[in-house]
C-alpha cells in the first residue's frame, strides 16, 4: 500500500528569497541598470575613475541641464548620448526610460552638481525603477552635505540634512523654530541671496550665541570656512558682502539637549546674576564652583536662560 505523506509546504521566507533569486537573475541577463552618479561640486578632479568608466559606457546620461553637463563630459572624454531629466519633465521621462531599461539599455544619471537626488532630481525615476525591480546602482562621490560636515568641525554623530529654507519669511521661521530644540547638527543649503536673510532667521529661531559654520565655494578658488556663534557669522557676513557670493552650507550645532536637571536645579542662581548683568563666564564660574557641576554644561545653561531675558 502506498503510504501518501503530506508534502512539505514551501515557507514564506523561503518564498520571498526565491522570489528575490529571480527578480536578480531577470535585472542582471535581461534589462539594463540605473547608474547614479555623482559629479564634482566645483573641482573636476573629485570626479571618480569608476564614474568616468560608468558614464563612457552606457548607452545614454540623463542630465538635469545637459548644455551645463556638456562641458564637464566634454572635459572628461565622455561623448555617450545625452537627453534631459529635470524637475518639469521627470514623471514622463521616467517612463520613457522604463522602457529603455527594460529593452537592456545601461543608463546614467548624472546632476548639475555633486549628488543626484540630494536636492536635485531623481527622485522618481529610482522610486519607479525599485518598483519594477530594475537595478540601480549608486556610484558615489562628491556632495555638499557631506564635504561640508566634514570639514566643520561640529559633531557629525547625528545630523540632520534639512536642504533649501522656505524662501518667504515667515514659513522660514516657522521651520527654524521647529527645529530649535533639535540637538542634532542642522545642515541648509542656502544660495547667496538669501544666507543673510536666513542667518538673522536663525538668530531669532535659535539664538545669537549658537555655535555655527558656513562653508562656501567649497572645492573652489574661493572656498571659505567660517565658524562662530551665529551673531558672529551674520556679523562677518555683513561687514563683508563681497564674500556673499558662491554657493553656501550652513551648519548649525544642535540645541544642547534639555536633560540637565542638576544644572536647571541652578536656574534661579543663575537667573539672579544674569539679572545683576554679570559675565556668562562669571556666572558659569560661581555655579560651577557652587554646584560641582562641569562648567561646559553651566555655560549653556547660561546662555539659554539669558536668551530668554
Ligand atoms: N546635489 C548637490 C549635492 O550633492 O550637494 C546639491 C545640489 S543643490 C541644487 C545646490 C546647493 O548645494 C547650492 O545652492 C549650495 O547650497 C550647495 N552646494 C553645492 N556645491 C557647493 C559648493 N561647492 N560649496 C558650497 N555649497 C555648495
Amino acid at each position: 500500500m502506498t503510504e501518501f505523506l503530506p508534502q512539505p509546504q514551501p515557507q514564506p521566507e523561503a518564498e520571498q528569497s526565491l522570489r528575490f533569486v529571480q527578480d536578480s537573475f531577470i535585472d542582471a541577463s535581461v534589462t539594463g541598470t540605473l547608474f547614479i552618479v555623482a559629479t564634482p561640486i566645483g573641482n573636476l578632479n573629485d570626479i571618480s575613475t569608476r564614474a568616468i568608466e560608468t558614464l563612457q559606457k552606457v548607452h545614454w546620461i540623463a542630465a538635469e541641464d545637459t548644455r551645463h553637463s556638456k562641458s564637464l563630459l566634454n572635459a572628461l572624454g565622455v561623448s555617450t548620448p545625452m537627453l534631459s531629466l529635470h524637475d518639469h519633465n521627470e514623471q514622463f521621462r521616467a517612463e520613457q526610460l522604463l522602457t529603455r531599461l527594460l529593452a537592456g539599455e545601461n543608463g546614467a544619471l548624472i546632476s548639475d552638481a555633486g549628488t543626484p537626488l540630494i536636492n536635485d532630481p531623481g527622485f522618481h525615476l529610482v522610486k519607479l525603477l525599485r518598483q519594477q525591480k530594475i537595478k540601480v546602482v549608486p556610484i558615489p562621490g562628491a556632495s555638499a552635505v557631506i564635504t561640508a560636515l566634514c570639514a566643520a568641525g561640529l559633531p557629525t554623530n547625528r545630523f540632520s540634512y534639512e536642504g533649501f529654507l522656505p524662501a518667504k519669511s515667515a514659513k522660514r521661521l516657522d521651520v527654524l523654530s521647529a527645529l530649535q530644540n533639535d540637538t542634532r547638527t542642522l545642515v541648509f543649503y542656502e544660495s547667496p541671496h538669501r544666507v543673510l536673510d536666513s542667518l538673522a532667521a536663525m538668530r531669532e529661531a535659535f539664538g545669537a550665541a549658537r555655535q555655527m559654520v558656513s562653508a562656501r565655494e567649497m572645492t573652489k578658488q574661493f572656498e571659505q570656512f567660517v565658524s562662530g556663534t551665529v551673531d558672529e557669522v551674520l556679523n562677518y557676513y555683513n561687514e563683508h558682502p563681497d564674500k556673499v557670493r558662491g554657493e553656501f552650507v550652513l551648519m548649525v550645532m544642535g540645541a544642547v539637549a534639555q536633560d540637565a536637571p542638576e544644572v536647571t536645579e541652578q536656574d534661579g542662581l543663575i537667573n539672579l546674576m544674569l539679572q545683576q548683568a554679570l559675565p556668562v563666564k562669571q556666572i558659569t564660574d560661581i555655579v560651577s564652583q557652587y554646584s560641582g557641576l562641569k562648567k561646559k554644561a553651566v555655560y549653556n545653561r547660561v546662555l539659554q536662560l539669558k536668551e530668554l531675558i
